[in-house]
């Protein structure tokens, strides 16, 4: 037959780095696969990973981007808030993602133009929905999650479980939930009531819009929670899922994987370097993502815990909420942990450190990125869930893969109030000991972890689930397309 025609998809990443992050790794994947691939985002967004889209491009993939203004002060946010890693407050995220519904029109205007076969969108942007079926092109959604936490949220969203609970502490089991995870109603209601009740609304027509959408690409990959999978096709009528990851295995230069989604604040060489002077298993690397901020009270424990755990360590703290000046810290310790830990102020080269042989245990925020990134690195991790979903990837970690220990926190804020501490410096050294070090429990969570790493790298190889998964959905968008 004649050859086919080459497939163009739109890509419209949620700007948040947790979001715009896989959205790029997985237009990479599509352009891998020879597909053209144009990636819509924001004059200011598009600074962090503009370098990158030029080196692949160099190397021959069919990647560009599009740039829509952000409609900040017609939105009523301040200038130059366009990013949710950007917002000055939590209470902000609102707006925010009602101005995100603003970009239907350039979108339509967009679409009008060069009639795409696809438009992968985030969750979040539902005005998009209505900017593809005009036009009648096929929307597909990412929600930048894993399938165990689209099924506790859809869960909550269904039957409410949390509503009959008499108290925070107590223990629920979600109805019809495969696995008898065990929840707390103080893990689950804020999804729920999510103190505006608008966002619950908004949360309604995401599910709604994505029902009706052409189906769901997932960064997960199937052998990894099937249960899951199959629980939210059949059960919550999820058809057209499609497991294309863990996609930040898509990264293939050190450059790219130490710029991931910002530039480092360290460079990347220097931190493979002092690795490299680590005994194999024996560093833990501790991050909490983009989006968590923690209190100079709890940042001073967790100094603390991990001096008094005396093991080596990679501690990243976001700065862009702390002043110059702040001390979190206790005194001398960045001179007393010389050699033994390395404090990445702001922005880490995550998946360069976490694929590091020297590199043994992950203490994580628990987004989802990150988890999946540690669980690819083949790591087992402690979860110190923060707010959002992140309690819901922690039970999958703790209670389904059993390759992590919980820290324990059960406060759900993204920013956590002055003083406050929710892990003491005792419990942080306990679960960072049981995890470093030598022990039954700490070697089968070793050994567990290890063949989920094994089996992420199989499933994006030539012939792997992810890696079939991802064809079939080109060949469905390509049938698609010629049908019209
Ligand atoms: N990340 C990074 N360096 C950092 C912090 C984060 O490269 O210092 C990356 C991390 O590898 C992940 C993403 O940013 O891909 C964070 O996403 P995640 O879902 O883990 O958490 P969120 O930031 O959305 O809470």
């Amino acid at each position: 037959g004649s050859e086919a025609k080459q497939l163009h998809v739109f890509f419209f990443p949620l700007m948040a780095h947790g979001h715009t992050i896989p959205m790029i790794d997985i237009a990479r994947l599509f352009a891998a696969r020879g597909t053209k691939c144009t990636i819509i985002t924001t004059p200011l967004n598009v600074i962090d990973f503009a370098d990158n889209i030029d080196r692949d491009k160099k190397s021959g993939l069919d990647i560009g981007v599009e740039i829509f203004k952000f409609p900040c002060v017609e939105a009523g946010l301040p200038e130059g808030c366009e990013n949710l890693n950007s917002l000055p407050s939590p209470d902000l995220t609102l707006t925010f993602v009602k101005a995100l519904q603003r970009f239907q029109e350039p979108l339509e205007r967009l679409i009008e133009k060069h009639r795409p076969d696809c438009l992968v969108s985030d969750l979040f942007l539902i005005s998009t929905a209505d900017a593809a079926e005009k036009f009648g092109v096929p929307r597909i959604v990412f929600h930048g999650t894993s399938t165990f936490s689209l099924c506790v949220i859809e869960n909550i969203l269904r039957y409410e479980p949390e509503a009959n609970a008499t108290s925070d502490s107590e223990v629920l089991v979600l109805p019809n939930f495969p696995g008898e995870i065990e929840f707390k109603r103080s893990q689950l209601a804020k999804h729920a009531e999510d103190s505006h009740s608008d966002f619950k609304a908004l949360r309604k027509k995401m599910s709604e819009t994505e029902l009706a959408s052409f189906g769901i690409v997932i960064n997960s990959f199937y052998e990894l929670e099937p249960a899951y999978a199959e629980y939210y096709k059949k059960d919550l009528g999820r058809l057209k899922t499609w497991y294309i990851g863990p996609v930040s295995l898509s990264n293939r230069n050190v450059i790219d994987k130490a710029n991931r989604g910002k530039k480092a604040t360290i460079d990347g060489h220097h931190c493979l370097q002092w690795l490299d002077s680590k005994e194999p298993y024996s560093v833990l690397y501790v991050s909490f993502g983009s989006l968590s901020r923690f209190n100079n009270a709890q940042l001073l424990e967790i100094a603390m815990g991990l001096e008094a755990s005396n093991v080596s360590f990679i501690w990243v703290v976001r700065m862009d909420k702390l002043k110059a000046e702040d001390q979190f810290l206790p005194e001398g310790f960045e001179e007393r942990m010389e050699g033994k830990g390395l404090i990445i102020k702001d922005w880490a080269p995550q998946v360069l450190i976490l694929d590091h042989p020297a590199v043994g245990g992950f203490m994580t925020h628990c987004g989802w990125n990150s988890t999946l990134e540690g669980i690819s690195a083949g790591l087992p991790l402690i979860t110190w869930p923060v707010f959002a979903e992140q309690f819901y990837n922690e039970k999958l970690v703790t209670q389904v893969l059993k390759t992590g220990i919980s820290a324990g926190n059960e406060v759900w804020s993204a920013w956590i109030e002055p003083d406050k501490v929710s892990v003491t410096k005792d419990k942080v050294q306990e679960v960072v000991s049981q995890l470093m070090h030598d022990g039954e429990e700490a070697e089968d969570m070793r050994r567990r972890a290890k063949e989920l790493g094994q089996r992420a790298k199989k499933a994006v190889e030539e012939g792997g689930s992810s890696y079939k998964d991802l064809t079939f959905l080109i060949e469905k968008l390509r049938v698609h397309s010629e049908s019209d």
